[in-house]
């Protein structure tokens, strides 16, 4: 399965600052002391936003900072001494100049940190550990039941945290925090799996356990909630303000991101778009009702659908092949599930109005019988002009890029200037600022 290439990559850069990194390898859990001084709040308001300026120019130097910070000229100099010393900058390129002394530049050194970013499926997890510019470090594969099993999940992905990152030889005291996809309704404030069909759980504390087994911060969403952040933080959104992922393959999921922010909805099940219901007479989906879209186009359906009518099961293997090959019931049975499917997602961009869709998913697989009738609608039946001017792109993501997805939650929240998230707050500090 090809892999989405999150971000270009990686130039090596020479570090003028050796990038020791100090950390005290324990759990950033203690709230904000309301009782800290003012000073040192602002100094950490002000180091997380000049970082995030640097990290969002690529490279940028000391008076643009200043510029764009609106913070005077020493305050920013200061703080970028501090952040050279501890190898979190970088001096990267001399800017051209027409006279005088030519600027400095300054960069994100990728090697200052790392994230783990770990995917969660049925029958296993996927591993990565990825640098600051969510380039894969390493990656490991752990095939395991974990349905109905959440103790066995917690199990295995602390031994998969403890291998990993002795495979990428990356010290704990450099990691920023683990980050976790997973299908279902999430609780990502709280922690909580709420409840995940494809799991079997229901009101796992993920978050808090795995803290604690692993001494490191976490942060768990919907997997095709960690896709949009990705897709926003280093993928094909951007530059988008408004924008959606639908994820389609055994489940049908939708991300949505609205003015530059997630949409996560009152109990954070926004995005259940599989269990949409188009056909109330419609097969028994696994929630439990009749007729959801999840039942009626997923792929289990089309493999059931497909077998039906050819007298023995198909496997999903043989569901790409037949299409692959032009079976006329296979493309039967995919073309009309393309064409069911791109309705309801027409009927989202008319309530939605995104600038870009990016379809992702294993469904994606099955090529053009399936995707071409979905673009078709999101043309032809969406309202008025809106599904022309819409952008849709194809991705076709591997569990690995899924797990990179993951990661990402880390990223964005170890550059989000501090806000009600408390952790967010506290990576810096673990690395010594
Ligand atoms: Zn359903």
């Amino acid at each position: 399965m090809a892999r989405k290439q999150l971000n270009a990559p990686a130039q090596r850069k020479s570090s003028l600052a050796g990038a020791s990194v100090q950390g005290d390898g324990g759990a950033s859990e203690s709230p904000r002391n309301p009782q800290r001084g003012s000073r040192a709040l602002m100094r950490e308001l002000n180091v997380s936003l000049l970082i995030e300026l640097v990290r969002s120019a690529g490279s940028i130097s000391r008076a643009e900072l200043a510029r764009q910070s609106k913070l005077s000229a020493p305050t920013v100099g200061t703080i970028v001494d501090h952040l050279l010393e501890r190898g979190i900058l970088v001096e990267v390129a001399i800017a051209p100049s027409n006279g005088g002394r030519p600027p400095v530049l300054l960069s994100i050194d990728a090697t200052a940190g790392y994230v783990i970013g770990i995917k969660l499926r049925g029958d296993g997890l996927t591993t990565v550990v990825c640098d600051l510019e969510a380039q894969i470090v390493a990656s490991r594969e752990f095939p395991v039941s974990l349905v109905g099993d959440s103790g066995e999940a917690m199990h295995a992905i602390v031994s998969e945290v403890r291998q990993i990152l002795r495979e990428a030889r990356v010290p704990r005291s450099k990691v920023l925090g683990v980050g976790i996809g997973l299908s279902g309704v999430i609780d990502s404030t709280a922690g909580v799996c709420v409840s995940s069909h494809l799991l079997q759980w229901h009101n796992v504390e993920l978050e808090s356990t795995l803290r604690r087994l692993l001494r490191l911060p976490v942060w768990i969403d919907n997997d095709v909630n960690t896709l949009a952040v990705a897709e926003k933080w280093s993928g094909d959104a951007r530059g988008a303000r408004h924008f959606v992922t639908l994820s389609i393959g055994r489940g049908i999921g939708l991300g949505i991101v609205i003015d530059r922010s997630l949409y996560r909805g009152a109990y954070g099940s926004s995005g259940e778009f599989g269990h949409i219901i188009v056909e109330p007479a419609g097969p028994t989906c696994e929630c439990g009702r009749s007729g959801c879209l999840e039942a009626m186009v997923g792929e289990d359906s089309m493999r059931r659908q497909v077998g039906e009518r050819l007298g023995h099961e198909v496997s999903r293997d043989e569901l790409i092949s037949l299409v692959k090959s032009g079976d006329l019931v296979a493309c039967d049975v995919v073309a009309s599930a393309g064409r069911t499917l791109g309705l309801s997602v027409a009927n989202v961009l008319t309530l939605l109005n995104p600038e870009l869709l990016i379809i992702c998913g294993e469904g994606t697989e099955l090529g053009p019988t399936f995707l071409d009738p979905i673009i078709r609608s999101v043309r032809e039946e969406t309202f008025a002009s809106l599904g022309l001017k819409v952008e849709v792109k194809i991705q076709s993501w591997g569990d690995e890029a899924w797990a990179v997805g993951a990661a990402t939650l880390v990223l964005r929240e170890s550059f989000s200037l501090p806000g009600s998230d408390t952790r967010s707050l506290a990576i810096w500090h673990r690395i010594g600022i």
